[in-house]
């Protein structure tokens, strides 16, 4: 179905819940840009919303079941409200397509991640005719590699600066899809086969975003270093993309995540060290110290291949942080192989690392061919255990930094701020938050009117997570005949 413009037959109010990774952020900013382009407009209160859409992840049961409890909420609501349109879309959508209107019969939509441009006028035809719409792509063996890849579009309309999580910061997708299948991870049949965005398409997109304010991009994919993009006869690589999309004026700032072990090229660490934008920081998952179970996993590659890229990283990028993500309690992972990832977090001290317990996901290949052996309780003790060593090793890397003066881009209020409804303060100062280059967090009061410049803060203290310091008076030269400060 082609995108249509349709316009809601009354002021729409539209209540969007988001859950998962930085993709589906992503997502929910395009769509609901879409949505208030036809005069949608944005509610924070379910209650008074006719349109509730709930954007979905099927990483984890947990995050399903939030969503399926959500919706069992609404189910009142639309019986008084006959005019409620209820919508799931994302992974979850894809993944579990007609068994989400039986578990909840009262939600009119079911749009999968490749359909996300078709919602403003499913929504519009479920309000005007009460149809129950599924709209997804084909399964990952209903056709050649082509036709599914097909199914799955990438969707980058205009950007929705509201939704974005400052007005300084931004995603962009190059890709979408992956092709690693990894055998406990859903992604590659919600998100269908790996495809690379143009390197055109992606350039353009980050002038407008420097046109609008954002001073930092933040490149989005699965598997982002593993993006390929053939344009003009010519193989685009990660690396070449960020060389072309570096000398964007406004943007001073490129991240991109989350990069897969393998595919950390030494073309793309010689980028990081020689284009200055470029964040020092790199989110490469290990999930396991242990080769038995990164196997089992089918990661593809072992403990001595993550070292060698670990070697590489340090000795291109000296001084680069990397954090992981860790599985604990996957089928098969004894007490000794979760002390081999202790020992991985000890011997490369991550930044941070992201700890999940594993869970069964229908549909993936663990599921089917491993047992879930690990007893819950086991699961959490080791999640404990690999959360503290973890924060304690953050804590002792950030001390090192008390006493430097460091360089970070002020994204705005810190959260404690936010919490405390500072927003609508008048005070001009209030407490800051913003993020080194190599992505630590670093908290400080100051003027509201530094958020998205650069400023240089002095580390006064530090947490596992953040940094905590205080802005460093620029030191002015002088006029010899006035005396007056140089403003530069
Ligand atoms: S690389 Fe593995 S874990 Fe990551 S999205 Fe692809 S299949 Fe999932």
């Amino acid at each position: 179905m082609s995108e249509e413009t349709t316009t809601p037959p009354h002021n729409s109010k539209l209540f969007i819940e988001t859950v998962g990774c930085q993709m589906n952020m992503l997502d929910s900013e395009l769509v609901v840009g879409a949505l208030r382009q036809r005069g949608y407009e944005l509610t924070k209160d379910v209650r008074a919303a006719d349109t509730v859409l709930f954007n979905t992840c099927s990483v984890r049961e947990h995050a399903e079941h939030k969503i399926y409890s959500a919706l069992g909420r609404l189910k009142f609501s639309k019986r008084r409200r006959p005019n409620l349109v209820i919508g799931v879309m994302g992974c979850m959508a894809q993944k579990d397509q007609e068994l989400i209107f039986q578990k909840a019969p009262h939600v009119d939509i079911v749009v999968g991640t490749g359909q996300l441009a078709e919602i403003p006028s499913l929504i519009e035809t479920a309000r005007a005719d009460r149809d129950q719409t599924l709209a997804v792509s084909l399964g990952r063996r209903d056709g050649n590699r082509q036709t599914v890849a097909s199914s799955f579009e990438s969707y980058d309309p205009l950007r929705e600066p509201e939704m974005r999580p400052t007005p300084y910061q931004a995603f962009v997708r190059i890709m979408i899809g992956c092709d690693k299948f990894c055998t406990y991870c859903v992604v590659p049949m919600t998100r269908g086969p790996e495809q690379s965005r143009s390197p055109r398409e992606i350039a353009r997109e980050v002038e407008v975003l420097a046109e609008q304010g954002v001073k930092e991009v933040t490149l989005l994919g699965q598997t982002v270093n593993s993006y390929r993009h053939t344009e003009d006869g010519q193989l685009v690589r990660l690396s070449d993309l960020l060389e072309r999309i570096h000398d964007t004026a406004g943007i001073e700032r490129i991240k991109f995540v989350t990069n897969y072990p393998k595919d950390m090229t030494t073309d793309l660490l010689e980028a990081i060290r020689d284009l200055p934008k470029c964040s020092h920081y790199l989110h490469v998952p290990l999930q396991s110290g242990c080769d038995d179970v990164l196997k089992t996993m089918k990661r593809g590659y072992t403990v001595a291949d993550y070292s060698d890229m670990m070697d590489r990283i340090n000795s291109i990028v000296p001084g680069c942080s990397v954090s992981s993500d860790f599985i604990v309690g996957h089928p098969g992972e004894s007490e000794e192989s979760f002390e081999k990832s202790l020992d991985s977090i000890r011997k490369w001290r991550f930044k941070n690392s992201f700890i999940f317990k594993y869970s069964p996901r229908p549909g993936t290949k663990a599921d089917t061919l491993y047992e879930d052996d690990i007893p819950e309780d086991e699961k959490r003790r080791r999640n404990n255990v690999m959360l503290d060593l973890q924060n304690a090793i953050s804590e002792e890397d950030n001390a090192e930094f008390i006493g430097r003066e460091v360089e970070i881009l002020v994204e705005g209020l810190s959260k404690s701020a936010v919490k405390a409804g500072e927003q609508n303060s008048t005070d001009p100062r209030a407490q800051l938050v913003g993020r080194t280059r190599c992505d630590r967090i670093v908290v400080f009061e100051g003027n509201r009117r530094l958020a998205g410049s650069m400023a240089r803060v002095a580390v006064d203290d530090c947490t596992a997570t953040t940094l905590i310091g205080h802005v460093v008076t620029r030191e002015y030269q002088h006029n010899p005949t006035s005396g007056l400060p140089i403003l530069q």
